[in-house]
């Protein structure tokens, strides 16, 4: 790939590349080198404004067009994508720090897939009818829906060009137009979509892109009087920013938060099944996805062979230049959340938790000697009340807690503030349903982990988010349904 391509990021408005009107840039940092990797367009609520007018300007067009010509734009986006899944892999790679089989793999045909989904989705969207009978009325009901206007879409740095996507599409697929802001931490795959639009001859306007920092790019869309919807995914204490930023003018928002998702591992698992499942739940990613299972509760009878399995796997793991295809951990996103991630194995280490591997940091030879690598820990030994098994770290550590019954380890799976996702290890039937059925999660799993169907409900309770996403969930999020009453004679009176 040609590092040239993402030197330089712009927004992309009105089917137009463009920097900020003020030209003022931020630094992008390639967090496998610590080195620069080029300058980002800093937007502000001007640059906004701009994004605004153009969807604006788009809208009515956009809204009424037909959703076989709405899927057509979004298919030949999917197309450009798989064209360059190379490029775009690579870009995410040098980006986030992932390893390129990661993005390669997972990111970039997701990324795709998002938008042929949503694609294919509206054009099978129904709408209900109820037929109401009552004394000497005769009436249909129709629910009738109509996209809900431009709408802002906030992504995070973890998955950053499939969750973005998993955003915007269905946004656009409903008829909706689109002001999004990816992370400023990793906006440069945004920025080649931006590229892609344009190539492949999508409707200018109807797709804006701001760059930028969440307080100077990301407020001023939320609080944008113009836009009636905000969907969001980040963290919680974000969430609750923006939920305060967009609730006094009644904006419908869709919040997707933090996790501190359980792994249950029941005696009656299979084994290994068990132990490469938990392994992949705490470290995927570097153990930065929202669905990571962070906390590792074991039952007691099996808890010793289990951890030590557990840490001979952790040890295998080949942690490097996120570049080289057999790499499977890169590194951390940034140095401040390195130092983040360190500072919460400090306060494990002195609440008493013994790390029985990793949390050291890495330097790989060669380009990557100053990146921001951190092996992966497994901890064992403290309270399930813990900060590190209370807290959200998001990244490569894991915390191992034990259990004696089922009761127990339902309790300790429910006892923290979030309620992403959860997986069980049962060979138990019956057992895996009743678990299944207590968790305060939005998605279980048994099993298995992170399986995907995207016609599925997706989302978080309690401090996890708001809202549902997934097919026709996340369609509906950005339409408005109106209920047309019509009355008729049943009778005919000629
Ligand atoms: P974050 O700091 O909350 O940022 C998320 C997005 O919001 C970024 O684009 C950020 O911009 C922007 N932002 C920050 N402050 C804002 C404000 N005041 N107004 C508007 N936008 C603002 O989250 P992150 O660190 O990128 O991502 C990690 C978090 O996301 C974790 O908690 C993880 O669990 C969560 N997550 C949840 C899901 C899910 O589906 N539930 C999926 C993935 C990640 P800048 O980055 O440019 O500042």
């Amino acid at each position: 790939m040609d590092r040239s391509t993402i030197s330089e990021v712009l927004h992309y408005i009105d089917g137009e590349r463009v920097p900020s009107l003020d030209g003022e840039t931020l630094e992008n940092i390639e967090p496998a080198t610590g080195k620069s990797l080029g300058s980002i367009a800093a937007g502000k609520s001007s640059d906004v404004d701009r994004a605004v007018e153009a969807a604006s300007r788009a809208a009515q067009s956009w809204a009424e067009s037909p959703p076989e010509v709405r899927g057509y734009h979004l298919e030949k986006l999917a197309q450009g994508i798989e064209n360059r899944i190379e490029d775009l892999a690579m870009a995410e790679s040098i980006d986030n720090g992932k390893p390129v089989s990661v993005a390669r793999s997972l990111d970039i045909p997701r990324a795709a897939a998002n938008l042929r989904f949503f694609a294919g989705a509206a054009r099978y969207q129904h709408e209900d009818a109820f037929r109401t009978r009552l004394p000497g009325d005769q009436l249909w009901n129709v629910s009738v829906t109509r996209p809900i206007g431009i709408s802002g879409c906030i992504s995070p740095w973890n998955l950053p060009l499939y969750l973005f996507t998993w955003k915007i599409a269905p946004a656009l697929a409903a008829g909706c137009t689109v002001v999004g802001k990816p992370s400023e931490v990793t906006p440069v795959t945004a920025d080649l979509l931006g590229r892609i639009a344009s190539e492949t001859g999508f409707p200018p306007g109807v797709l804006n892109i701001i760059q930028g920092s969440g307080p100077d790019a990301g407020s001023p869309i939320v609080e944008h009087p113009q836009i009636p919807a905000i969907s969001f995914t980040g963290g919680t204490s974000t969430g609750a920013v923006i939920a305060s930023q967009a609730a006094p003018s009644f904006k419908k928002t869709l919040l997707e938060l933090g996790g501190k998702n359980p792994t249950l591992v029941f005696d009656d698992a299979n084994f290994d099944s068990a132990v490469e499942g938990a392994f992949r739940a705490a470290f995927s990613n570097q153990g930065q996805i929202c669905l990571c299972g962070s906390r590792i509760l074991v039952h007691s009878s099996i808890a010793d062979r289990f951890t030590e399995r557990l840490v001979e796997r952790t040890r295998e793991m080949t942690i490097g230049d996120p570049l080289e295809n057999n790499t499977m951990m890169g590194s951390l996103v940034s140095s401040s959340h390195l130092e983040k991630v360190e500072a919460c194995l400090v306060a494990a280490k002195n609440d008493g938790g013994e790390i029985l591997t990793g949390g050291k940091r890495i330097q790989p030879e060669g380009r990557c000697k100053d990146g921001f690598f951190l092996s992966p820990a497994v901890i064992r030994g403290l309270d399930s009340k813990s900060a590190t098994n209370q807290d959200e770290i998001f990244g490569p550590v894991a915390s191992i807690i034990t259990f004696d019954d089922e009761e127990e380890a339902i309790q300790i799976a429910n006892g923290v503030r979030y309620g992403l996702a959860a997986s069980v290890w049962t060979e138990n039937l019956d057992r895996a349903i009743r678990v299944s059925e207590k968790i305060e999660a939005g998605t279980v799993w048994v099993n298995c982990w992170m399986k995907r169907d995207l016609r599925t409900v997706f989302g978080g309770v309690k401090d996890s988010g708001l809202g549902r996403e997934g097919g026709t969930d996340s369609l509906r999020f950005f339409q408005e349904p109106t209920n047309v009453c019509i009355r008729f004679e049943s009778n005919s009176k000629e």
